[in-house]
């Protein structure tokens, strides 16, 4: 099985790259962060009490598909894909992603679809934890000024509506903050990760290298 294991905090181009790589490689592109994302949305809209979070995120139906190679995440049924690109499920995601209960339940479902495909999986502990055996491992990161500039601009073209860069540098550097230490399989590069820092690379030149890497090592 050909596995690429992409981690990296937010907004480094991930999954850009990602999904452009996977293309080129004929192979699936799976987002993990939309799986956090899934779950923090269906937490945000049942409101539990403390003491219910454990049931149900246990109880929480989250199912992954592949039409036309495009990842579908459905929570009781529903397709979130449309729903969870806000700045509050961002949080909310990098909130819950700490809690033990939301990691083991995603744990394999990521596994499973890396057994049944050839993946490109990008997320933040995929090379520490998911795939430690995966083929090629990549930690792509940029510089936080860099990686605001590139978030506003995806949501200026998305929203058609201007963003505020240092508000959005702040998101990130939260997010990387909580990522990366929280207990349990924390944002980190593995030791045989290959560090790709893309503060002054070209999105061609990211996913030309991404290739490169993948068949080199599957060779
Ligand atoms: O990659 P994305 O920004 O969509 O991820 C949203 C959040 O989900 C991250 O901030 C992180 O807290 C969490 N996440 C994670 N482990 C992964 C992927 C995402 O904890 N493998």
């Amino acid at each position: 099985m050909m596995t690429i294991a992409m981690d990296g905090p937010a907004g480094a181009g991930k999954s850009t790259a990602a999904k452009l790589a996977a293309k080129e490689l004929g192979i699936h592109y799976v987002d993990t962060g939309a799986m956090y994302r899934a779950i923090a949305y269906g937490i945000l809209k049942a409101a539990p009490d403390e003491e219910a979070l454990d049931d149900l995120v246990r109880g929480m139906d989250v199912r992954v598909e592949y039409i036309d190679n495009e990842q579908h995440v459905y929570v009781d049924g529903e397709d979130v894909m449309g729903v969870i690109r806000t700045p509050e499920v961002s949080a909310a995601a990098s909130r819950y992603a700490a809690l033990p209960v939301v990691r083991e339940k995603l744990l394999g479902v990521q596994r499973t679809i890396a057994e049944e495909y050839d993946v490109v999986m990008d997320g933040r502990d995929i090379g520490t934890v998911v795939l430690p055996h995966a083929e090629t491992k990549i930690f792509i990161t940029a510089d936080p000024a860099e990686r605001a500039r590139r978030r506003a601009l995806e949501l200026e073209m998305r929203t058609g509506e201007k963003q505020d860069v240092d508000a959005i540098e702040r998101e990130i550097r939260e997010r990387d903050y909580r990522d990366s230490h929280r207990e349990i399989a924390p944002l980190k590069q593995a030791d045989d990760a290959i560090l790709l820092d893309t503060t002054h690379m070209s999105i061609e030149e990211v996913v030309a290298e991404v290739c490169r890497l993948a068949k080199e090592h599957h060779a």
